[in-house]
């Protein structure tokens, strides 16, 4: 079945958009069902879930983190994460690269902005951004990447409100990219689109997807 699922979604998504399956709360079994039909690329938002998956899965997976990161969790995935998404606080970002320059790595990581109505969702404002890009701490990270930026929409069936809020999504790229990134090839991610809403966000400029349920099927938080 989820070998189907991935099948489905991925003749939806066009060559150049990145397929992120989210395997959050997933066994591993699960996780290789979807390995054995060719995924790579896997989103999780638990740090320690996220090790112990690393650890019991093969090793040439590519491991996204796209959940709320702890500081004093950071040491439990840098050592193998392809990409954070939600860097969404100054704090966490020096944290990451202290932790990375520990690990002698350059990590990659996404800056998270808030576009969604609702206030449970994280993330930065446009503002607080360019606060951090524009400071002499930001500029001593040696140790992290910023590629581009993730979003949430907000939760709802109002296609236009999604829609508008992707797009917005998109101008604060634009933004960032010619204020701060012209010149840095790396800095061109759109981490936006989860299951219900990716067709609409690959319209509005998404370069990743992160589709879990689709794949995986409905999530149970009680197990
Ligand atoms: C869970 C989650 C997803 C995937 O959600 P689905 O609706 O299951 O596709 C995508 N992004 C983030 C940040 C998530 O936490």
């Amino acid at each position: 079945m989820i070998k189907d699922n991935l099948e489905t979604v991925r003749e939806s998504i066009p060559s150049g958009v990145l397929l992120v399956a989210v395997s959050k709360t997933k066994p591993v079994d699960d996780l290789m069902e979807a390995y054995e039909a060719g995924q790579r690329v896997f989103g999780e938002n638990h740090a320690l879930e996220m090790r112990d998956k690393h650890e019991a899965l093969p090793n040439d997976i590519d491991w996204h983190f796209i959940g709320h990161l702890q500081t004093n969790k950071i040491k439990y995935i840098i050592p193998f994460v392809r990409l954070i998404h939600s860097i969404d606080t100054f704090n966490l970002l020096q944290a990451v690269n202290k932790e990375a320059v520990k690990n002698n790595r350059v990590v990659d990581c996404l800056l998270q902005f808030h576009v969604a109505e609702e206030e449970t969702k994280f993330g930065l404002s446009l503002e607080e951004a360019e606060e951090i890009l524009n400071s002499d701490v930001f500029k001593e990270l040696k140790n992290v990447r910023i590629c581009g930026i993730m979003g949430m929409a907000t939760n709802t069936d109002n296609q236009v409100q999604i829609r508008k809020e992707f797009h917005h999504l998109k101008e604060i790229f634009g933004t960032l990219k010619q204020k701060y990134f012209t010149d840095c090839e790396y800095f061109k991610e759109i981490s936006m689109g989860m299951s219900h809403d990716y067709r609409l966000a690959i319209e509005e400029g998404s370069t990743m997807v992160r589709v879990g349920s689709m794949i995986f099927g409905a999530r149970n938080y009680n197990v």
